[in-house]
């Protein structure tokens, strides 16, 4: 009979490198999971909501804790770079607002020191408040294999609830977000019981306002489809004009009609339907 609080047996691997996880990873393929913090993985493995042989943990993997900024390339997050790193850095508190204001929401204290912010975007939960300021931001995930390295963006990176686009062979090394743009803004916003709790919705916007019209949105919700989407036809609703009150009233429409959000544990449908209308209001209203 399975317990909830015991952990199911696997063979703990201990890289030392990457290439020694990616040769791992080579090896075992889908019956080895990847861990990082472990604060998705270990209570997914005790539910029996994931079952592994092997476990690859990268925690004694040097140099993966880094957050790298230049104007050229933009941000580079290592994939062992805790939650609190990033919020104790200026660089993304001042040039990625939404990601910030993500990650200084995320849970508490103990969690964010060890939990990471890729393993956040691995995880693939609806409700990933990294996931939801990444994808607002533009960002991509770095997945290296024995074949070498592919970058892919994050608007092609969640396939379905839980599942992304990495293949089995694959580790994720780093999230490599565009360089800021003068005029380029964002922010996050989310809804919760307590802060200790999952985000019921959470909405990340980016707006391009260096001009006198906007020139570009985006627009993530998370928790109210299978995976953390892009709200589209409000973007497009946003793109090269003026933004007022009357405008902001029709995104928040359209945001209700294009999300599929489900009742479950922590909402209802039509709270998350209500909600995410009017987070989206507030942080364009906050990017403005
Ligand atoms: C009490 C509690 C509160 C929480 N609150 C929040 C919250 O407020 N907001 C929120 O968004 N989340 C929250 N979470 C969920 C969790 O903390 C986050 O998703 C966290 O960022 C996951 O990071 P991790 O390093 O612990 O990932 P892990 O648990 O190590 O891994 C998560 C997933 O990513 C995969 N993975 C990790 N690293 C790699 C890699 N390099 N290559 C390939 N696959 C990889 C793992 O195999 C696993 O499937 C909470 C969890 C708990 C227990």
């Amino acid at each position: 009979m399975s317990n909830s609080r015991i952990l199911p047996e696997f063979e703990l691997l201990v890289p030392q490198s990457v290439s020694e996880a990616v040769d791992m990873a080579a090896q075992y393929g889908d019956k080895a999971a990847v861990l990082a913090g472990g604060t998705d993985l270990l209570i997914m493995l005790q539910k029996g909501s994931a079952t592994s042989e092997y476990v690859i943990a990268m925690g004694e993997i040097e140099g993966l804790d880094y957050i790298k900024y230049g104007k050229a390339d933009g941000l580079r997050i290592g994939a062992l770079t805790t939650i609190t790193r990033m919020v104790d850095n200026n660089t993304v508190k001042k040039n990625y607002p939404a990601l910030w204001q993500a990650c200084k929401q995320h849970s508490a204290p103990q969690i964010r020191n060890i939990a990471t912010t890729l393993g956040n975007v691995m995880r693939a939960s609806p409700s990933g408040d990294c996931s939801c300021a990444l994808l607002a931001l533009g960002a991509a995930v770095m997945l290296e294999s024995k074949n070498g390295r592919r970058e892919v963006p994050m608007d092609d990176f969640f396939i379905n609830y839980g599942k992304t686009a990495r293949k089995v062979d694959e580790i994720a090394v780093e999230i490599v977000i565009p360089p800021v743009q003068n005029g380029v803004v964002s922010s996050f916003m989310r809804m919760t019981r307590t802060n200790f709790d999952l985000s019921k919705v959470n909405v990340a916007v980016q707006l391009d306002l260096s001009g006198k019209t906007c020139n570009e949105a985006r627009i993530a919700v998370g928790a109210v489809a299978p995976t953390t989407i892009r709200i589209k036809k409000a973007e497009a609703l946003l793109k090269g004009v003026k933004i007022n009150d009357a405008l902001l009233e029709k995104i928040a429409s359209v945001v209700s009609k294009e999300i599929k959000p489900i009742d479950d544990v922590r909402s209802t449908a039509e709270y998350r339907r209500d909600v995410s209308a009017v987070l989206v209001r507030r942080a364009i209203k906050a990017c403005l």
